[in-house]
């Protein structure tokens, strides 16, 4: 039977220590850190994540802004307000919630993000310095925050990462492909899957660190799990009306799993956690 990683509660012990750093912060050097989240159009999901990370900051002391733009905001506006954030003194990070409206270039977007403000991680700048990176201490300053909330689940088990087999079941630029680049940093050996991926299942037995973030209920399933594996879920899924499920099968996976994140309360709180870190971060090293 699983050890179940709580995310929650590791979230909230790294959430306790920002507050402490923030009312330092405050204390010490007059700063307050300052998110922005930027949302886009009435993507119902995505007003509850803008919402859940406004109140994540209100709790931490950080300021927040929220800045909601009707959804045929023209690309040149985004950019112009984009902009004037760059050179905002109350503002130490930006957030552009995604997914964008389909008129909206996002690459043109998040690139047009100060890569000093983009505690998302999503500036190809700082992907680049991922990309780039071959250990921990070459990565950039920002990482995206669900891949390193991923880590730090990882690494709450004791197990060593190193010279580990690590599967990564999914390759987007905000999940997949970072997860495995932070892999790799902490010298894991790792294989990428995805939709064309052959035997998914003789791939997923045979890491020891198991993430999946395919966004597909119940893809990942007991016997795709090698006994005593670390597994992290990433997926979000809603079944029916109100059930939010993952991408593997936590109630069969458990009973194989050395280590399992359950969804919800697994990677979703440290996506959180990792995203006012990082806005913290570039509050200590702003200059005024
Ligand atoms: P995307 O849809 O961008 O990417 C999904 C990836 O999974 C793709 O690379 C796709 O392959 C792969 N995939 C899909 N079906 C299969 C399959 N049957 N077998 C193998 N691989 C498959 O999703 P995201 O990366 O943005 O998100 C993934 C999940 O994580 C979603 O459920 C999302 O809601 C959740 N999420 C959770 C967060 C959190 O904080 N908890 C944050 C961000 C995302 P291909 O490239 O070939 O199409």
């Amino acid at each position: 039977m699983a050890t179940i990683i709580d995310g929650k509660q590791i979230a909230q012990q790294i959430r306790d220590g920002l507050k402490t750093e923030v009312a330092r912060l405050q204390k010490e050097r007059k700063i307050t850190p300052g998110l922005a989240a930027v949302l886009v159009g009435e993507n119902p999901a995505s007003k509850v994540y803008v919402n859940m990370k406004a109140k994540a900051c209100d709790e931490t002391g950080i300021y927040s802004q929220k800045i909601p733009l009707p959804a045929d905001t023209p690309q040149k506006k985004l950019i112009e307000l984009v902009h004037g954030l760059n050179q905002d003194q109350k503002i130490h990070g930006i957030l552009i919630q995604l997914p964008l409206p389909d008129h909206l270039d996002q690459h043109a977007v998040l690139q047009e993000v100060s890569p000093h403000k983009d505690v998302d991680g999503f500036h190809p700048m700082n992907l680049g310095k991922l990309l780039s990176a071959k250990f921990w201490d070459e990565l950039p300053a920002f990482v995206p925050c669900t891949p390193a909330g991923c880590i730090q689940l990882i690494e709450s088990t004791g197990i060593e990462i190193e010279g580990k087999n690590a599967v990564v079941v999914g390759r987007s630029v905000i999940v997949g492909k970072p997860v495995a680049m932070l892999l790799l940093a902490k010298q894991a050996t790792v294989t990428i899957a995805h939709s064309r991926t052959k035997n998914l299942k003789e791939i997923c037995r045979q890491a020891d660190i198991l993430v999946v973030a395919a966004g597909r209920p119940k893809l990942v399933t007991a016997d795709m799990i090698k006994p005593g594996a670390v597994v992290i879920d990433v997926g979000v899924n809603r079944v029916g009306e109100k059930q939010l499920v993952g991408d593997v099968d936590f109630e069969a996976a458990k009973e194989v799993a050395g280590f399992i994140t359950p969804v919800p309360g697994g990677v979703g709180p440290m996506t959180i956690a990792m995203l006012l870190r990082n806005t913290v971060e570039s509050a200590q090293c702003s200059v005024s």
